[in-house]
């Protein structure tokens, strides 16, 4: 749990059930229906040793399960050193809201693993992971059916493939054991586009909020992406993905990056590429040639800027900076960026706020494509793309037939390609961002005891919940 959280006074835990409360007391919801829906169904907690370079080291994990209306419970697991139960309640139960919001038919889950990643070797990560899956799946915590993890913090596609195969092994008879986890590299099972999807998403959903003319003006903000000037915390797998798209294909100018080292700054707007590569060979920002360098990064969250990213941890912005931010729209790439008390603050001084709940959701919409997939046990796009093509080239033919003219190539080349799995995953992501970002909009404005986008998002989330709860009863 991070400092800003805890001199707050509220728990991470806390600080999201009382967003989520906000929502409740509009929607003037029955407290049992609201307890039940804020209560964490099972928490599991699983300390175990590995011998580690000759000694044995012990390790504690677990895996919160806040939802099972919908199965399998769905969301990432973390490794870092901030992991404790609190922190994975509140974002199992942040996975809860956000699969509602997006309409992702799955419960909430999170899982963590008190480690620092960086301290070992990839022999030793994998020996640790395969242990924490073998606990997990022992204990109904691991199943395609019930309970399904992903990346988040400090793991990725390699940490995936293990738990999968940990899977396979103490289960070979499930057909659909590939489905047991997603985030997994494609050669074993993963789909196309899941790495960047969770960036992906933040792109497709602020392309989608500047398509309102009215949103964007009272925001204070006018235009479209082109030529916006953007501050990003955080250069991770969300962060660098967010920011190369939006500097690459909307021309938004990303004038900071903040990392833990520091700041590095530009006007012009920084090549995130190069920023990327420069991280990945230092470790950090400081260095790097084609921009401004400062070791103040938490000042850099104060910058003046259109909009404010933050893509790393949660409660960066609390109480004790949220009157200085300066950014006229704030997009939560992160799980739990903004605490409770820093919500208020923001909403009074007029900060649009596009929630994490909402906005990042494209890392579990996109493993619910990879989900189906591994279910499905075919890749998309395998059966009709040939199809697609060859009725493209038809549909070529006639329109030169009876035009009695030739079709210029570029046009051409679109209408003879069929389309394959990144593009099918693309298109079903911008769907699912757009129509939820109007659903939420829609939301706000329709009722006028919502004032942002959170309330509306989370009203959304639980009146898809409360009526599941209710049609089904309690058991
Ligand atoms: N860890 C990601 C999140 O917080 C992805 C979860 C998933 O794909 O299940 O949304």
């Amino acid at each position: 749990m991070s400092d800003a959280i805890k001199t707050s006074g509220l728990s991470f835990r806390q600080s999201v059930d009382h967003m989520v409360d906000r929502a409740i007391q509009i929607m003037k919801l029955d407290t049992g229906v609201a307890n039940a829906m804020k209560a964490c169904t099972s928490v599991l907690q699983v300390t175990f040793p590995v011998e580690i370079r000759g000694k044995i080291e012990v390790f504690t994990g677990w895996r919160a399960v806040h939802s099972i209306h919908r199965l399998p419970s769905k969301g990432g697991i973390r490794y870092a050193t901030s992991v404790d139960q609190m922190e994975v309640e509140a974002l199992a139960a942040l996975m809860t809201y956000k699969c509602a919001i997006v309409d992702v038919p799955f419960g909430g889950s999170k899982g963590g693993l008190f480690i620092d990643p960086g301290k070992y070797s990839r022999d030793e990560m994998q020996r640790i992971t395969r242990r924490f899956a073998r606990e997990l799946a022992e204990k109904g915590f691991l199943n395609p059916a019930t309970n399904v993890p992903a990346p988040d913090m400090g793991t990725g596609q390699r940490e995936m493939a293990w738990i999968a195969d940990t899977y396979k092994h103490l289960n070979p008879n499930d057909i659909n054991y590939i489905a047991c986890v997603t985030g997994k590299p494609v050669a074993h099972g993963g789909i196309r586009g899941r790495t960047e999807a969770t960036g992906r998403g933040v792109q497709y959903a602020l392309r989608e909020f500047f398509r309102h003319p009215d949103e964007v003006k009272a925001a204070g903000l006018d235009g479209g992406l082109a030529g916006k000037r953007i501050v990003i915390q955080g250069l991770g797998n969300v962060g660098y993905h967010v920011a190369k798209f939006l500097s690459e294909e909307d021309e938004a100018k990303i004038i900071a990056i903040i990392e833990h080292d520091g700041v590095i700054m530009n006007e012009d707007g920084i090549q995130v590429q190069q920023a990327y590569y420069h991280k990945s060979e230092t470790g950090g920002l400081k260095g790097f040639a084609g921009a401004k360098y400062s070791p103040a990064g938490d000042k850099a969250l104060e910058m003046e800027c259109d909009i404010l990213i933050p893509a790393a941890l949660e409660g960066v912005i609390h109480k004790g900076n949220a009157g200085n931010i300066k950014a006229k729209l704030i997009a939560e790439a992160a799980n739990g960026p903004v605490t409770f008390g820093a919500d208020a603050i923001l909403r009074k001084k007029g900060v649009a706020i596009l929630p994490d709940a909402y906005l990042n959701a494209g890392g579990v919409i996109v493993s619910y494509f990879e989900w189906i997939r591994n279910l499905t046990h075919i890749r998309f796009g395998r059966l009709q793309r040939r199809f697609d093509e060859a009725r493209g080239q038809h549909i070529v033919t006639a329109l030169e037939m009876l035009g009695n003219t030739t079709i210029p190539d570029w046009i051409r080349n679109e209408l003879v390609r069929g389309a394959d799995e990144f593009d099918l995953v693309r298109s079903g992501l911008d769907d699912s961002m757009r129509l939820s970002m109007q659903e939420i909009i829609e939301q706000r404005n329709r009722n006028s005891d919502i004032d942002d986008y959170r309330t509306a998002a989370y009203v959304i989330a639980l009146t898809k919940l409360s009526r599941s709860y209710l049609d089904l009863g309690v058991y």
